[in-house]
C-alpha cells in the first residue's frame, strides 16, 4: 500500500522510511504531485497535524498523514510549544531558535522538557490520531551533528548523548515521533 506522508523535512522522512513496514510504500509530496506550501496555522499541534494531513487527502485522495511537533519546556510553561518552528521569528531558523531557547533557560535551574508529536493519518478519506512523547532535559549547550532542529539540545531521559549525537535508528529507539509512528504502524497492521 503507498502512504504519503505530508512533509518537505527530509530529516523528518529518513526517520519515518525506517519504521514503517516493508509492505507500507512510503511517497513523498513530490512524488504524488504536490509542490504547495502546506499551511499549519492551527492553535495546537492536533489542529496542525490534520490541517496538513487533510490539505493532501483534499487535493490528491491519497491515503496520508501528516506529523507536527512541538518542544514543550517545563520552566518556560510549555513554551515554545506548537510555536517551536518559529520560537525566534518567522525565518523558521533552526539556529537561531536554539539560541533563543538557551537564552531564555539561562535564568532558569530546571531544564526539563519533553517533544510532543501528534500524527493524523488520513486512510479512505478518514482521520485517525496517535501521540508520542519523549521527556529529557535541555542541555546548557548544543552537542553532535545530527538530526535537526531542536537535537542538539536535547537529551532524552535515561541516554548520555543528545538527539544529535544520535544515528537516526538510535533517536528512532526512543524518540517522540518514532513513538507515535509505531502506534500508526500498529494500528495499520491490525486494521
Ligand atoms: P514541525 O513539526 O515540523 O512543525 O516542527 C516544529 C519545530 O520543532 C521545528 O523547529 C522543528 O525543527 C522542530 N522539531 C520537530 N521535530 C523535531 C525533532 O525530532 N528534533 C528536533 N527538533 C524537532
Amino acid at each position: 500500500m503507498g502512504l504519503c506522508f505530508a512533509t518537505n523535512n527530509p530529516h523528518k522522512l529518513a526517520e519515518v522510511a525506517k519504521l514503517l513496514p516493508a509492505n507500507i510504500r512510503l511517497l513523498g509530496l513530490q512524488e504524488i504531485g504536490c509542490f504547495e506550501d502546506i499551511p499549519e496555522t492551527a492553535d495546537d499541534l492536533t489542529g496542525n497535524a490534520i490541517q496538513k494531513a487533510m490539505f493532501v487527502w483534499e487535493r490528491f485522495q491519497i491515503n496520508c498523514f501528516a506529523d507536527d511537533t512541538g518542544l514543550e519546556v517545563h520552566a518556560l510553561n510549555g513554551a515554545p510549544g506548537v510555536f517551536s518552528a518559529r520560537y525566534a521569528g518567522p525565518e523558521k531558523d533552526n539556529e537561531a531558535n536554539c539560541a533563543k531557547l538557551l537564552q531564555e533557560l539561562s535564568k532558569h535551574e530546571d531544564r526539563k522538557a519533553q517533544f510532543r508529536t501528534v500524527v493524523c493519518l488520513i486512510l479512505k478519506g478518514r482521520q485517525y490520531l496517535f501521540e508520542g512523547v519523549i521527556k529529557g532535559k535541555i542541555l546548557l549547550s548544543a552537542r553532535g551533528n545530527h538530526g535537526f532542529g531542536y537535537d542538539p539540545l536535547f537529551q532524552p531521559e535515561q541516554s548520555n548523548q543528545s538527539f544529535a549525537e544520535m544515528s537516526v535508528h538510535d533517536k528512532n529507539q526512543c524518540s517522540h515521533r518514532s513513538r507515535a509512528i509505531n502506534k500508526l504502524v500498529d494500528f495499520l497492521i491490525t486494521d
